[in-house]
């Protein structure tokens, strides 16, 4: 990602669901700005404290040019953390630095149908993904949510099924894997999305998809976690390394 940073200005706050707060970020950094064609556009939150910055990632929901200002979807997930707790204190005039957008992933037209799957942190990319998909498109989203105070409905083409899961007092995202995994598989050929917690994800929904529905890297090239329970980003960052350095030796081992 080339990674100049942009100054932002927090424009507005507002609470979506009990646990998602969108914050529109314009001002004069908006015309630094340079949108991509992804759907599941990424930037990087630079939030400054006293043992240095901290680094957190966060999806672009939407970009509005008209507005001049870009609105990004905080999961709250408690007091714990930068960047969640940011979003809850954030007032209009607050400033942050941002950097990129990255993004990997845009919903093909040649593609028979979709299937998007994720948890709260996921939900704007793939609220995103489904408002740039054309009207014929057919698939299966599953979002799952604490509950259903948590449910935020998106527009998406009528052959969008959605489906929200609640987590209730299950781990993050065993219901969501035992949802994707029960529902009948279609024919033709499948375009995947998956995100969320990274050890559901990448041990129970990755090997589901790619071993034993077939799906090949090319059809599902975005699936990997957005965090992992327990651990800070940077933990996860580590996490996710390690797994990669795992993988590789078992595939080297064979
Ligand atoms: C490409 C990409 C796009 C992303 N887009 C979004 C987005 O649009 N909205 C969004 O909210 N998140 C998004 N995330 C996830 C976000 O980067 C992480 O959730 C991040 O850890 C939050 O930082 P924090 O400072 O709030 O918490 P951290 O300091 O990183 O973590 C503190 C504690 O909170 C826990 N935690 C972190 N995230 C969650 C969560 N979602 N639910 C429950 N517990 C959690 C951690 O396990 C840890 O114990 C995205 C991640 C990636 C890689």
């Amino acid at each position: 990602m080339a990674r100049p940073r942009t100054t932002f200005e927090v424009l507005e706050t507002v609470r979506l669901t009990d646990h998602l707060i969108r914050v529109y970020l314009g001002g004069p950094g908006f015309a630094a700005f340079q949108p991509n064609d992804y759907t599941d556009a990424y930037v990087k939150l630079v939030f400054p404290g006293a043992d240095g910055e901290t680094v957190r990632t966060y999806t672009v929901r939407e970009v509005d040019s008209a507005a001049q200002r870009i609105a990004i979807d905080f999961v709250y997930h408690g007091a714990e953390g930068v960047a969640g707790p940011w979003a809850a204190s954030a007032q209009p005039g607050d400033s942050i630095e941002l950097m990129g957008p990255g993004g990997a992933y845009a919903p093909r037209l040649d593609a028979d149908w979709h299937l998007l799957a994720g948890d709260e942190s996921a939900l704007p990319a793939i609220a995103a993904a489904c408002a740039g998909m054309p009207p014929h498109a057919q698939g299966r989203v599953f979002l799952e949510i604490a509950g259903p105070a948590d449910e935020l409905d998106f527009e998406r083409p009528a052959g969008i099924e959605l489906t929200w899961v609640y987590r209730g007092d299950a781990a993050p995202g065993e219901q969501l894997a035992a949802a994707v995994k029960a529902e009948p598989w279609r024919d033709g050929q499948v375009q995947v999305f998956i995100h969320g917690e990274a050890h559901a994800v990448m041990h129970e929904l990755r090997p589901y998809i790619r071993k034993e529905r077939g799906v090949t890297a090319e059809w599902a090239s975005s699936i990997s976690g957005y965090w992992r329970r327990g651990r800070t980003e940077e933990g996860f960052r580590q996490w996710k390394s390690e797994l990669a350095e795992r993988e590789q030796a078992a595939a080297t081992s064979r």
